[in-house]
C-alpha cells in the first residue's frame, strides 16, 4: 500500500515492444494538411501517442497471448467457448450467453428483436450506435441522466446515474407497454465516462419490476465503474472489485458489452440474459448473421483471449494503475489551468476547448482546432466531440453548435507508460503558450452523415 503514494507506477512490466515513430513538428504540419486537419484521417504510423479511444486499442497480457495459442478452433462445442461461457455465467450471473464479433452486433440483434415503430428506449445516455441501432428499427431513443451532471463543472461522485424522476414522468406519459427497454451505461461513455451508482442500478431495478420494464446494463466498462462504487460507495469498500461487479450485473434482465473495452482484448463481444424466450429469439438472429451459438463472430483464440481478460480487469493493482493514470493526467491539466470536465472519468479526460480557446468562435471550430493543435506540438492523436461531430445545420444553412466544444483523450488500456503521459502535459505547456495564435477552420468538404470521420477543413 505504502508505494501508491509515490510515482503512480504500472504493474506489470514489458516484454514485446512496439516501436514508435518520432517525427518533426514540420513533417506533422504538411501530414496534417494533406490529411485536411482532420486527425481521423491521419495513417497511425504517422502519430506517436494515439488517444482517438479506448475501444480495442489495450495490450494484451503474456497469459492472453498464451491462450491465443492454446484457442480451439472447432466450429461446435469448443473449449474455449466453454472457457468463455464459465467465466461471462459466474460474472452476470446470466444463464443464457451469446457471444458476438463487437458490441454493436449485440446491439442489433436485442433491439432489432426488442426496438419497431412506436417503441421507446430510455438510457442515462444511449452510445452512438446504441441510438443508431435503436432508431434504425424506427423506434426512439430518450437520454435522461440529471440536470446538474449535465454541467462540465459540477463536482459530483455519480453523474452517469439516470434520472428517477424523469423515468417516472416518462412511463406515465408513454405507458409501459410501449417502453421496449431501460438501458443503464455503466461507465456513462457519451456523458464523459462518469460512473453509475449501485444505489441508482438498485432503484433503477426496483422501478422496473413495479412496471415490469425490461433492463438492459450496457456495461462495457462494467470494471471501471466497480473501481468508483467501492471507492465512493462506502457501503461497498470492503468489497472487491469483482463481487461489486457482480452484485451490479444481477440487478439486470439482459447485458450487453463490447469485449474492446474492460474485456482487455481487441475484438469481441457479448449479449447474455435471463429469459428463455427471448435468448432463444436472439440466438436465431444471431445464426444468421453472426455464426453458430458456440463462437459468434470470433474465432475460438479470442473466445480464450477474452475469458482471461474477464478476469485480469478486475485485478485491484491493475484497476487502481487505470483509474489513477486517468485522473493524474486530469488533475494534472487542471493545475495547469486547462479546463477540462471534472470530476475525471474512468477511461478518458475531456478538455473544455471553447474555454482554452475563447477567442475563437463556435462557428470556426475550437475543439478540431485544439485536436489539431496537439498533433502539430506533439503527435498526439485525440478525437473532437463537439459542434464537427454533433453540430447540425438550421434552414438558413447557419450552424447549430453542440452543447460544449470538448476534445477527448481516451487512453488506452496497459499501452502508454507513465512518461508517455507527462509528455503529453509537456505538450499542454506548449499549447497554452501558444493558444492566443490559434487561429479558428472553416469546412472544405463534408459528407451529409456523420461527418467527423471525413471532413476536410482549411485554415481562417
Ligand atoms: C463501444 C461501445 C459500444 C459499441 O461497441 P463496439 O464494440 O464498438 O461495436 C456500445 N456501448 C458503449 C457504451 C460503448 O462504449
Amino acid at each position: 500500500m505504502k508505494n501508491r503514494l509515490r510515482t503512480l507506477t504500472e504493474p506489470f512490466r514489458i516484454k514485446m515492444v512496439e516501436p514508435l515513430k518520432i517525427t518533426t513538428a514540420e513533417y506533422r504540419i504538411k501530414t496534417l494538411q494533406k490529411a485536411g486537419y482532420n486527425p481521423f484521417l491521419l495513417r497511425s504510423s504517422d502519430v506517436f501517442i494515439d488517444l482517438l479511444t479506448d475501444s480495442g486499442t489495450g495490450a494484451m497480457s503474456d497469459r492472453q497471448w498464451a491462450g491465443i495459442m492454446m484457442g480451439d478452433e472447432s466450429y461446435a462445442g469448443a473449449r474455449s467457448w466453454e472457457h468463455l461461457e464459465r467465466v461471462v455465467k459466474e460474472l452476470t450471473g446470466m444463464e443464457y450467453i451469446l457471444p458476438t464479433h463487437q458490441g454493436r452486433a449485440a446491439e442489433r440483434i436485442l433491439y432489432g428483436i426488442l426496438g419497431g415503430p412506436d417503441k421507446l428506449f430510455i438510457s442515462n445516455t444511449h452510445f452512438d450506435t446504441t441510438r443508431a441501432n435503436i432508431e434504425f428499427t424506427g423506434a426512439t431513443a430518450i437520454d435522461i441522466v440529471y440536470d446538474e451532471a449535465q454541467d462540465p463543472e459540477a463536482d459530483l461522485p455519480f453523474k452517469g446515474n439516470i434520472d428517477l424522476d424523469k423515468l417516472r414522468q416518462l412511463i406515465k406519459s408513454y405507458r409501459s407497454e410501449n417502453i421496449a427497454a431501460v438501458i443503464i451505461t455503466v461507465t456513462n461513455n457519451s456523458s464523459g465516462g462518469q460512473p453509475v451508482s449501485m444505489q441508482n442500478v438498485k432503484a433503477l431495478r426496483r422501478i422496473c419490476d413495479e412496471h415490469n420494464l425490461l433492463l438492459v446494463i450496457d456495461g462495457c466498462r462494467i470494471a471501471e465503474n466497480a473501481y468508483f462504487v467501492k471507492h465512493r460507495e462506502p457501503e461497498y469498500k470492503d468489497y472487491t472489485y469483482e463481487d461489486i461487479a457482480k452484485a451490479m450485473l444481477r440487478l439486470g434482465d439482459a447485458f450487453i458489452m463490447s469485449a474492446k473495452k474492460d474485456g482487455l482484448v481487441n475484438i469481441g463481444g457479448l449479449l447474455t440474459m435471463k429469459d428463455e424466450a427471448l435468448s432463444l429469439k436472439c440466438k436465431n438472429q444471431l445464426i444468421i448473421s453472426e455464426g453458430f451459438t458456440t463462437y459468434g463472430g470470433l474465432a475460438g483464440r479470442d473466445m480464450e483471449a477474452l475469458a482471461i481478460g474477464l478476469t485480469e480487469v478486475f485485478d485491484a493493482d491493475y484497476l487502481h494503475y487505470r483509474i489513477r493514470s486517468t485522473a493524474y493526467l486530469g488533475e494534472k491539466l487542471k493545475a495547469k489551468g486547462i479546463p477540462v470536465v471534472w470530476p475525471i472519468g474512468g477511461h478518458a479526460v475531456y478538455v473544455d476547448a471553447k474555454k482554452l480557446y475563447a477567442h475563437i468562435p463556435v462557428h470556426e471550430f475550437p475543439g478540431q482546432m485544439l485536436a489539431c493543435d496537439l498533433y502539430i506540438q506533439g503527435g498526439i492523436r485525440c478525437c473532437e466531440i463537439g459542434s464537427v461531430m454533433f453540430g447540425k445545420y438550421d434552414e438558413n444553412k447557419q450552424l447549430i453548435p453542440a452543447a460544449n466544444e470538448l476534445v477527448r483523450l481516451a487512453i488506452p488500456r496497459r499501452v502508454y507508460t507513465q512518461s508517455h503521459i507527462d509528455y503529453v502535459l509537456d505538450v499542454f505547456d506548449d499549447i497554452l503558450a501558444l493558444k492566443d495564435q490559434t487561429s479558428g477552420f472553416r469546412i472544405r468538404y463534408e459528407p451529409p452523415f456523420l461527418r467527423h470521420f471525413t471532413a476536410q477543413f482549411e485554415k481562417i
